[in-house]
């Protein structure tokens, strides 16, 4: 198993409307969460979808850590999520910054819903009910976009959001000091 080349931003791939997965729990589905697992690990990153390694199919992986970029990020198991939905819990949105292992060396700030409840099955075909909050549920929402052929700078309010990776480093590494 190894690992895959992400989609960079341009290729028709992230634009489109992912399929559904019939059966969760098809071996095909498990070896393409393990090729993505080991995508993300490679990457560093804390959320893939799996547009991102060529496959327009309706499954991410959420997997909140702490980063360098992302220092306060809450530690969690790599979560699978085949088919998943949301709906807001509240109309609390925030904007926080965001990247995507799609579009390197920017970021930008991005509006979100801060708490939401996440419905998805899955490897073991199981339907399962979360809720997330703040920088998971960023997470998830921003993952769930690409299904939907959305990428995050879609939802940036101001072209003036949007900063390099070098200058978003320096700004955090104020921010911790
Ligand atoms: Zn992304």
């Amino acid at each position: 198993m190894k690992t895959r080349e992400i989609a960079l931003l341009g290729e028709s791939v992230l634009r489109q409307i992912a399929q559904p997965i019939d059966d969760a729990t098809n071996f095909a589905v498990r070896e393409l969460a393990q090729t993505m697992l080991l995508t993300l690990e490679d990457s560093g990153g804390v959320g893939l979808a799996a547009p991102q390694i060529f496959e327009s199919k309706r499954l991410i992986i959420v997997a909140s850590k702490p980063t360098k970029r992302y220092p306060y990020a809450p530690e969690m198991p790599a979560t699978v999520m085949v088919n998943p939905e949301f709906t807001p819990l509240t109309d609390t949105i925030e904007k926080d910054w965001e990247g995507c292992l799609s579009i390197p060396s920017i970021r930008a700030l991005v509006p979100r819903y801060s708490s939401i409840r996440v419905c998805y099955t899955d490897l073991d075909g199981q339907q399962l009910d979360v809720d997330f909050q703040d920088f998971v549920a960023r997470v998830f929402q921003h993952e769930y976009d690409h299904l939907n052929g959305l990428v995050y700078l879609d939802r940036v309010e101001n072209n003036q959001d949007i900063i390099s990776e070098k200058m978003f480093l320096t700004l955090i590494a104020g921010e911790l000091n």
